[in-house]
């Protein structure tokens, strides 16, 4: 299996490197920041449970990541692989990947960490609250997402390198030209 982790802060551009990502390579895809807002638009228990959480721009716990995790790759058959946006988001996060894909007699192929400068980061996310209206884009819950993001997420990069899986490429520019950059370092861990 390919299975890889698209990794980066808030607005890094994971969700649109995703869908061509996982086009390619036709591999499952799994963001556990859209099967959240799933739940809270399908008005679960576990969705209203999240949406203070999210509203505030902190991370759910991995207790409920787990669970939402489980459901999805307990129903996943004959996949080629899967991609993960927004998971692994802090080491217990990573260790509980390695878990789940050994379950599945498989491991992680690679991180790719996409690169961006906090204030590209913060003007992409205010375009996309125009656009898209998701309730955590705005100033005040950025400026969280992207503290959690330095003080919770970004030691899983130094955890994946240490290990050799990790592959940081430069996230501005062109959506093409990132995508051909991600292309490059996929094609290179294999
Ligand atoms: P995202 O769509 O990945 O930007 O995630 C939006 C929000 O969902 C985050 O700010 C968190 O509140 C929550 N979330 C998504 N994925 C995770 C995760 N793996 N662990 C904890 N919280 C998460």
């Amino acid at each position: 299996m390919l299975n890889i982790a698209l990794f980066g802060p808030p607005g890094a551009g994971k969700g649109t490197q995703s869908k061509k990502i996982v086009e390619k390579y036709n591999l499952a895809y799994i963001s556990t920041g859209d099967m959240l807002r799933e739940e809270q638009a399908a008005g679960t228990e576990l969705g209203r449970k999240v949406k203070a959480v999210m509203d505030a721009g902190n991370l759910v716990s991995d207790e409920l990541i787990v669970q939402i995790l489980e459901k999805k790759i307990n129903s996943l058959q004959n996949v080629n692989g899967i991609l993960f946006d927004g998971f692994p988001r802090n080491l217990v996060q990573a260790y509980i990947l390695t878990g789940l894909l050994t379950k599945l007699n498989t491991e992680l192929t690679c991180m790719i960490s996409l690169e961006v400068p906090e204030e590209e980061l913060m003007k992409r996310m205010l375009k996309r609250a125009e656009i898209e209206g998701r309730s955590d884009d705005n100033p005040e819950t950025i400026r969280n997402r992207f503290k959690q993001y330095w003080e919770k997420t970004a030691p899983v990069e130094k955890f994946y390198k240490e290990m050799g899986k990790c592959v940081t490429i430069n996230g501005v520019g062109l959506v093409d030209d990132i995508y051909r950059r991600i292309v490059n370092a996929i094609d290179q861990c294999l």
